[in-house]
């Protein structure tokens, strides 16, 4: 098959549009034809290095992927060879205290498609049976494909883990990216009032398209004293932080007492300061969070084909053109979840 694979660590020109080992599906497994494949902020520090694959190089990215099943391995039932499908890309091993807890997202053995093992940035790719959702009728391939991460992860941090009310307020940061994107209109479907950032102007009519009440570029204001002025000086209940270091050290300031922070990703550093005093004077809770459950992911499906929830895709390129896709995420430039199409 043909894939886009990187053989060393490096910028976008390290990925190599090429032929590639064809996957064979093992006991339980499935070989899924890919459809389309988003691009994740963990593809970037998977390519560079920050976080190396663990399975070593080559590698194949894509941890979000929608298709057709092409073929099925020993012991797997009820799936039939074209049938349209979405793959949770969480990896786990069902038997650990934490599996067994029903916390499957802490596997001792956890993993990601696209990440502890190749992923859809290719035109097959192997993923376990029990990982597919049926994908209806009523969803594209692209809008499918836009969701088993970034939304997932979203719904998790504000529904499950921030326990988040109707009427709430929620900052979230960077509004122009997947999870931001994502997380604005779940806020929003809950019933919650929602502040966002933005890192350029051109990304405020997104914004405000998507529910958010005010919008403030972080690069010309000051999103706390922006927070502040929006709750009339009270703080907002709710942050969702994904980009770590200043912005996670100041989000911390824009809450108000036993206001929650939910951490689910660190897209520029993994470090960030905590100013400890305001956390214990204002009973405030730091959760840190990653993906969901796939019953979340059906849910979310659900809200997809009905039209309640709508990813926001920025561009599709071509397989083949893979390098662009990674360059224009790497510069910034996407509005919304950026696609492979083999
Ligand atoms: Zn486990």
């Amino acid at each position: 098959m043909k894939a886009a694979f990187f053989k060393e660590h490096g910028g976008a020109d390290k990925i190599h549009y090429d032929d590639y080992r064809d996957p064979v599906a093992g006991a339980g497994e499935v070989v899924v034809r890919v459809r389309a494949c988003a691009l994740n902020q963990v593809d970037m520090l998977l390519l560079d290095g920050r976080f190396p694959p663990p399975e070593g190089l080559p590698h194949v990215n894509g941890c979000e992927v929608t298709g057709t099943v092409e073929a099925a391995g020993p012991g797997v039932a009820g799936l039939e060879r074209g049938q349209r499908v979405v793959i949770f890309p969480g990896l786990s091993c069902g038997r650990c205290e934490y599996c067994l807890r029903g916390e499957r997202t802490v596997c001792v053995r956890y993993g990601y498609l696209g990440a502890h093992r190749d992923g859809g940035y290719a035109e097959l790719v192997k993923a376990p049976a029990d990982n597919l959702l049926p994908l209806s009728e009523a969803i594209t391939f692209e809008a499918g494909a836009a969701v088993p991460l970034a939304m997932l992860t979203s719904w998790h941090a504000l529904v499950v883990q921030a326990d988040l009310r109707p009427a709430q307020t929620v900052l979230v940061q960077a509004a122009g990216s997947g999870v931001g994107s994502a997380a604005i209109q779940i806020a929003r479907l809950c019933g919650a009032r929602v502040m966002t950032t933005v890192g350029s102007d051109d990304k405020i009519e997104l914004a405000r398209a998507l529910g958010a009440e005010r919008v403030v570029n972080y690069r010309t204001q000051d999103f706390v004293e922006e927070a502040r002025r929006w709750t009339g000086k009270r703080g907002v209940d709710i942050a969702i932080e994904h980009i770590g270091g200043d912005t996670f050290e100041r989000s911390v300031y824009a809450l108000t007492r036993l206001g929650t922070l939910v951490t689910i990703g660190s897209h520029d550093t993994h470090w960030g300061r905590l100013d400890l005093r305001h956390v214990y004077s204002k009973n405030l809770r730091v959760i840190g969070t990653n993906l969901g459950s796939i019953t979340e992911l059906a849910t979310i499906l659900e809200h997809l084909a009905a039209g309640r929830l709508r990813p926001v895709i920025d561009q599709a390129f071509p397989l083949r053109d893979a390098q662009a896709a990674v360059q224009h995420v790497l510069d910034r430039k996407n509005k919304g979840k950026v696609l492979l199409l083999p």
